[in-house]
């Protein structure tokens, strides 16, 4: 199939590469411009939802509703076309794509202006067992996966009177001390203990004591959360250790081969869970382009967000190497926070471009962090006021509702934390949610 040359739409046209942060927003800045009818725009994306990922760790423990943590893209992009498929190769010296479609066939498509904002994927490691029974923590699909799979491994370790089995199903591994990871393995511990008091026998016994439960931390240096200050960091530390959470510092994960999980400490044992929160790396589409890349991968820009030497070519987010003006010498980090500003100057950069006027450069000073503990607690360094514990939890809460989009999704995510209040969290497994069709076969196959 090729889209290239039949166009009759003469309007410049601009080709969004990703509908993460970068692309929802930047599609979103161009409104005005397509309303005007200087360009009109596109977006391809294999997924039709961009994930508001500060959200997933609440989202796997059951505070918010998944489905209210992603937002439509037709639905807040109805001046522009989204295009189901991943862009396997940029051609940019010919302005065309390649798109391998959700249907199946491999699209070109041609463009005036091309953005790149696909994003990052787990920047994993070949250790052996890891790509077998690891599991990422960066979309939407992978933290429902994650809290049916806690689930069921509580429902498989009340339920089995097998003393290994019950063990691996009660060993929690994360690897890579990032915020991602912390906060992804601080909710699901605090879902996972509160769910343990409704395992009871016919007696009313508990059948899983929380103290069971083996939930370790695995980070490579020597601290965990490099984005707030060290102190901050050791006493996340000592909270996740005063919840019986193991945390080992200057340790890696060997092999994870057969669910056996090797640290390089020594200490070896069987796991049903491991979760790799280990830092990202670029998308792997932005090798297969025609663009300038830094030494880690990344689409090289200007502080205009225009790509090094590539006219009409714009980079913003976590596969963009965007130079910091506040830290000369520095680049961004890949954030929420810049990449949601980079792609609101890159879209007025783009008008300008199409207007014939100048371009501003992009700078933006890292305000700071928030994190979620779990449920009331948290750890938050915003404009350099270190704030820890329940009031940190809440500031984490009010500030990502107020950047989540569209004021439908922040309604009801409230309305999700305010219905907890009275009814707490849900601690259902829909394991089965992952193989809808089993059921039904069983029964027309014996029929
Ligand atoms: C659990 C978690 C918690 C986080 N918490 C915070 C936080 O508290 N504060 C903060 O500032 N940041 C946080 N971040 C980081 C932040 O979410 C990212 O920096 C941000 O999403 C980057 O935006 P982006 O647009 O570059 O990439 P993304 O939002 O990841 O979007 C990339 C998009 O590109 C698409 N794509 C990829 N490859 C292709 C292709 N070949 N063709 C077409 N489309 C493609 C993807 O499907 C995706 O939709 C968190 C991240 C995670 C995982």
């Amino acid at each position: 199939m090729n889209r290239r040359s039949s166009d009759p739409d003469q309007r410049p046209h601009v080709l969004i590469v990703g509908g993460g942060y970068v692309g929802l927003y930047a599609a979103f800045g161009l409104r005005r411009a397509v309303r005007r009818g200087r360009c009109r725009v596109t977006v391809v994306d294999p997924r039709s939802y961009m994930t508001y990922q500060p959200f997933l760790p609440e989202a796997a423990a059951g505070s918010v509703e998944p489905r209210h943590v992603v937002v439509a893209l037709r639905k807040v992009l109805p001046h522009a076309s989204v295009l189901n498929g991943r862009v396997t190769k940029v051609d940019h010296a010919n302005r065309t794509v390649t798109v391998d479609t959700k249907a199946g066939d491999t699209a070109t498509l041609g463009y005036d202006h091309i953005v790149i904002a696909a994003g990052s994927v787990s920047r994993t490691l070949p250790i052996p067992g890891l790509a077998e029974h690891g599991i990422g923590f960066k979309y939407i699909e992978e933290a429902i996966g994650l809290r049916n799979h806690v689930l069921d491994q509580l429902d498989l370790a009340a339920s089995t009177a097998d003393a290994k089995r019950r063990e691996a199903a009660l060993r929690f591994v994360f690897v890579g001390g990032g915020y991602a990871g912390v906060e992804a393995m601080s909710e699901l511990e605090d879902m996972a203990r509160y769910a343990c008091r409704f395992y009871r026998d016919s007696a009313g016994r508990p059948q899983i004591d929380p103290a069971e439960m083996g939930w370790v931390l695995v980070e490579a240096s020597e601290r965990i959360l490099p984005e707030v200050d060290e102190d901050m960091g050791r006493y996340t530390v000592e909270c996740l250790r005063d919840r019986g959470i193991d945390v080992r510092l200057s340790t890696r994960l060997v092999s994870a081969v057969d669910g056996r999980i090797v640290l390089d400490d020594g200490l070896e044992f069987p796991a049903s869970t491991l979760v790799w929160t280990a830092g990202v790396r670029p998308s792997p589409v932005v090798a297969n382009t025609d663009l300038p890349l830094d030494d880690r991968g990344r689409v090289r820009a200007q502080a205009d967000l225009e790509v090094i030497g590539a006219d009409r070519a714009w980079a913003a987010g976590d596969c963009a190497a965007v130079p910091d003006l506040t830290r000369p010498g520095e680049f961004c980090s890949p954030s929420a926070q810049h990449a949601v500003r980079q792609a609101r100057l890159l879209a007025a950069n783009i008008d300008r471009r199409l207007r014939g006027k100048t371009l501003k450069n992009y700078r933006h000073a890292n305000v700071g962090s928030v994190a979620t503990l779990g449920l009331h607690k948290g750890v938050a360094q915003v404009y350099g006021v270190k704030v820890r514990g329940w009031p940190a939890w809440f500031m984490h809460r009010t500030y990502h509702v107020s950047r989540m989009p569209t004021l439908n999704r922040k309604i009801r995510i409230v309305a999700d934390w305010t219905l907890a209040l009275f009814f707490r969290r849900e601690v259902v497994s829909l394991g089965s949610l992952h193989q809808p069709r089993e059921t039904f076969r069983e029964v027309a196959g014996s029929g």
